[in-house]
């Protein structure tokens, strides 16, 4: 399968402090899939280190109130362009981000509060009917989109 995946999963030193969330089981992965890592914020123009982000009331803001929305939807337009460019069959993507989160975000109020949302590239890749999975259910994600598939996703995966 191909399989877009959060940068930062891989190792990528994107995070907003410069560092990464280095995941065994994704690495794994590019045994048998082929692996297209994004950043969606660096793809939008913000920088390493950056300032820490979350969406207020629909908007994304860095911790010090200045607006980086734009930046965001930037960066996940062109990510997303990219998902459907090389036809990916599965998005996984890093926790609790507001670009990648996909289960749950910050509340905004930057006091460490989850609450139940989508970042705002998990949310566009929804929005075009792009499978995206959080990386704790990488597995079934997996699974499942294997079903989905049949036996062109296994013939796939021995092609990779
Ligand atoms: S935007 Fe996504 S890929 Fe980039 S550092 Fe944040 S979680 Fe990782």
């Amino acid at each position: 399968m191909k399989i877009l995946v959060s940068a930062c999963l891989l190792g990528h030193r994107c995070k907003y402090n410069g560092g990464d969330n280095y995941s065994e089981t994704v690495a794994a992965l590019a045994q048998r899939h082929q692996l297209l890592p994004v950043c969606p914020e660096l793809a939008g123009g913000l920088s390493v280190p950056r300032r820490p982000c979350e969406i207020v009331r629909g908007t994304v803001m860095n911790d010090r109130g200045e607006n980086v929305d734009g930046a965001f939807r930037r960066g996940a337009a062109i990510c997303l362009q990219k998902a459907l460019d090389e036809k990916i069959d599965l998005a996984i993507l890093q926790s609790r981000s507001p670009s990648c989160g996909v289960k749950q975000i910050y509340d905004g109020t930057f006091s460490g509060t989850l609450i139940q949302g989508s970042g705002v590239f998990a949310e566009l890749l929804r929005e075009h009917g792009i499978p995206a999975a959080d990386v704790s259910d990488a597995e079934e994600a997996l699974a499942e989109r294997r079903k989905g598939h049949g036996s062109q996703a296994d013939q796939a995966d021995k092609e990779i």
